[in-house]
């Protein structure tokens, strides 16, 4: 027989969201009626009219002999890349080339694909809690070892995002050599300044890290003095990749398109102490591994770009912010301690009378038939916590609050 790979044997059971269901299957199955589920991170409004039209369109086009398209340049076509160079960064006074841009299927994959061009010995850091797909691709690559009680992982530098810090920790006083940072965050909504990201920036070029910079929130940042791209920091270009995605922006979960963004200078060692430029490796795993984004899902993510599309989109964004604004001012006349939710479409609430995440799950789904998630399941800091998501009907988001607030406002 063949042998496995081990350390997928490492990876604990994908737990959260399989137990968020059982227990709501459970509520609803003994007392009936129906529930209203805060606890998706996927969006819910329908595609933008542009995008569709743009979908329907590429879809006739490849009907006919002179708009078929097979497969498609590499890093993606350039009627995309170059949308995104402008709109995404110039516009912000960030100077990326469209041979930095790799247009992809998807934020997930890259974030966990991009780890295959590092060493196997190279050590992580994350912050905590985290989105789970950077440790456990790490786990699947072996460069960890085993989980202990806590759901800690052997060899990951794991840094707390704690009320503290605001929920972005600094860097580490101990050397890494790939630090995974996601700002607006998932899932605690709170999003790093310019000078938190500059301390990073400084940090990494000084000992050689790179940084993997999660940007799939970026549309959410209202406040024109948060960096939505790690490239508005001076030196990030040396250290750092990012990502971004079409999902969240744009209602793309179920189109799929994401880009990430690597520097021509960016640079790692080989074996024998040579400087190799990141961007070559990320191409040449591209190129072997993966023929391109189909050209009409690739037209519907240019949409995004054109004057309609941006105006449509940038309006689902409004409307997901105003159901954030509407959750944190109702929790908060509630009584309770919320973070995040203002630059991001996730609110994060420490959960009352000193309940565990899970406790506080069983309470408030009893007391209210709202479904949140439960913070521990993004890591150990997440406990004591509750993520809230905006993404919603208005209807739901109110008659959420109202109900929180009857349940527990005093
Ligand atoms: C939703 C999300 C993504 C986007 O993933 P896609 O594969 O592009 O849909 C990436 N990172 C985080 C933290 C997310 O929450």
């Amino acid at each position: 027989m063949a042998r496995i790979n081990d350390h997928y044997l490492k990876l604990q059971a994908g737990y959260l969201f399989p137990e968020i269901g059982r227990r709501t299957r459970a509520f609803v199955d003994a007392n009936g009626g129906e529930v209203i589920r805060l606890g998706i991170g996927d969006v819910t409004l329908p595609l933008a009219p542009a995008v569709v039209k743009a979908l329907q369109d590429a879809a006739a086009e490849m009907g006919t002999a002179e708009g078929f398209h097979g497969y498609g340049p590499d890093n993606g076509y350039p009627f995309l890349t170059e949308p995104i160079r402008e709109h995404d960064y110039g516009a912000r006074g960030v100077e990326i080339a469209t041979d930095e841009i790799f247009v992809s299927d998807g934020s997930k994959q890259d974030s966990g694909n991009i780890q295959e061009i590092f060493g196997v010995d190279c050590k992580i850091a994350v912050v905590d809690p985290v989105y789970p797909v950077y440790v456990d691709t790490n786990v699947m690559a072996g460069r960890t070892g085993t989980a202990d009680a806590r759901g800690f992982y052997d060899g990951i530098l794991y840094l707390p995002a704690t009320e503290a810090n605001g929920f972005a920790p600094d860097p580490p006083d101990t050397a890494v050599d790939l630090a995974y940072l996601c700002s607006p965050n998932n899932p605690t909504g709170t999003v790093m300044s310019r000078a938190q990201l500059e301390r990073w920036v400084t940090w990494a070029n000084e000992t050689g890290a790179v940084i993997v910079f999660d940007a799939a929130y970026d549309a959410f940042i209202s406040d024109s003095a948060i960096p939505r791209s790690i490239y508005e920091i001076e030196g990030a270009r040396t250290c750092a990749i990012e990502m971004r995605s079409f999902s969240k922006r744009a209602g793309f979960t179920g189109v799929r398109c994401a880009y990430t963004v690597v520097p021509k200078e960016l640079e790692g060692t080989s074996a024998s102490g040579d400087r190799v430029a990141i961007h070559d490796l990320w191409a040449r795993r591209v190129a072997t591994k993966f023929n391109g984004v189909p050209y009409v899902i690739q037209r519907a993510a240019a949409a995004v770009f054109a004057p309609d599309g941006r105006k449509q989109t940038q309006e689902q964004v409004a409307f997901y912010m105003e159901n954030a604004s509407r959750i944190r001012a109702g929790l908060g006349a509630a009584g309770f301690t919320v973070f995040g939710g203002e630059n991001a479409p996730y609110i994060w609430m420490r959960t009352p009378d000193g309940l565990s995440s899970w406790d506080f799950f069983d309470r408030l789904l009893a007391e209210t038939r709202v479904v949140g998630t439960p913070g521990s399941g993004f890591g150990p800091s997440g406990e004591g916590y509750f993520r809230i998501s905006a993404f919603n009907s208005r209807e739901n988001v109110d008659e959420a609050i109202a109900r929180i607030g009857r349940a527990f406002g005093r």
